[in-house]
């Protein structure tokens, strides 16, 4: 019955590759060096299911920088290590509606309007360990906690992360302005530093199923069987993809295909659906909101053909 279930969902998962691989729309992002050089017809979609099965079509074993996506599982790390409403005094939940790297910030108390976009994401990368520790610490603190998420020492492309660096202008001067406000203690060059390492983790498809698969588990991984995570806390960092995992394309996406998901300028989308499985999918090439588009097609696609839209029941 197994083997019978697994050669239909991955034969399942390499029709849909089929269906929208002719789809050339979009463009590969520039920055860093890598990502403008990777192959462009990279094409993926995993499965991992809550029992641990894995359902894999096309480049599911490639490695590429995890970017955005990263920012819902460190949201999670920070949620574990402070409890949810230290995390909400730094940074807020509500959508921006704006594009990832615009300051957008709660007018009261100059919070980050969510963590999904890059404002959010860089305060909460600072307060992974606490405020003493150098960005050399978080980043152990980080690696250690994906990787037990992913099931496998996971590592950083330095060289991507040394390129992005080198232009993170638009970064910087975020962290400039929530330094300045008061919102973040750190070192705007420090947690720059971080948190463009921190986007340079390299991770394939099958990575980010599984990984997925925790949140949809509640936090157990379903292939080691560690609790990683706890309830409470996917529970909220799901609600948090849900709102704001895909910027100012939110809406569109929660109507359309109904599913947690956050998305990366590498081309990757990770979501899940809780109960069920995870999902990831790759492919290089980009919307105007930093959306892969043919992931998205994919996405819907199988929204639609396995009732996975969270408001219907299925
Ligand atoms: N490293 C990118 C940045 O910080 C990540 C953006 C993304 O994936 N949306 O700008």
């Amino acid at each position: 019955y197994h083997r019978t279930v697994t050669q239909s969902m991955s034969d399942y998962l390499a029709e849909t590759l089929d269906a929208v691989r002719d789809d050339e729309r979009g463009t590969v992002h520039q920055v860093p060096q890598a990502l403008a050089e990777a192959d462009p017809d990279l094409l993926a979609a995993c499965l991992c299911t809550t029992e641990g099965s894995l359902f894999a079509a096309g480049n599911v074993d490639h490695e590429l920088t995890v970017q955005s996506v990263a920012k819902a599982f460190v949201y999670a790390l920070a949620i574990e290590e402070h409890g949810v409403e230290e995390v909400l005094a730094r940074v807020d939940v509500e959508p921006s509606g704006e594009a990832f790297d615009v300051l957008s910030v709660e007018p009261e108390t100059k919070r980050p309007r969510n963590p999904m976009i890059n404002a959010g994401a860089m305060v909460v990368h600072g307060l992974i360990g606490g405020v003493a520790v150098d960005w050399q610490e978080r980043e152990r603190i980080i690696l250690d906690g994906l990787s037990r998420l992913a099931g496998r020492e996971l590592s950083i492309d330095t060289e991507a992360a040394d390129d992005e660096l080198a232009q993170a202008h638009r970064n910087l001067a975020l962290a400039h302005l929530l330094r300045a406000e008061g919102v973040m203690e750190d070192s705007p060059e420090d947690v720059v530093t971080g948190y463009t390492r921190q986007c340079s983790v390299l991770v394939t498809p099958r990575d980010l199923a599984v990984m997925a698969a925790t949140l949809a588990t509640g936090g157990r991984q379903p292939i080691t069987g560690e609790q990683v995570l706890c309830l409470a806390t996917t529970r909220h960092v799901l609600s948090v993809m849900t709102t704001c995992g895909m910027y100012d394309s939110a809406g569109d996406w929660m109507s359309q295909v109904g599913i947690p998901a956050k998305s990366g300028v590498s081309g990757l989308i990770m979501g899940a659906i809780p109960g069920r499985f995870g999902l990831a999918t790759l492919s290089p090439r980009l919307d105007g909101h930093g959306t892969s588009r043919r992931g998205e097609a994919i996405f819907t696609r199988a929204s639609r053909e396995l009732d996975l839209h969270l408001l219907t029941d299925p």
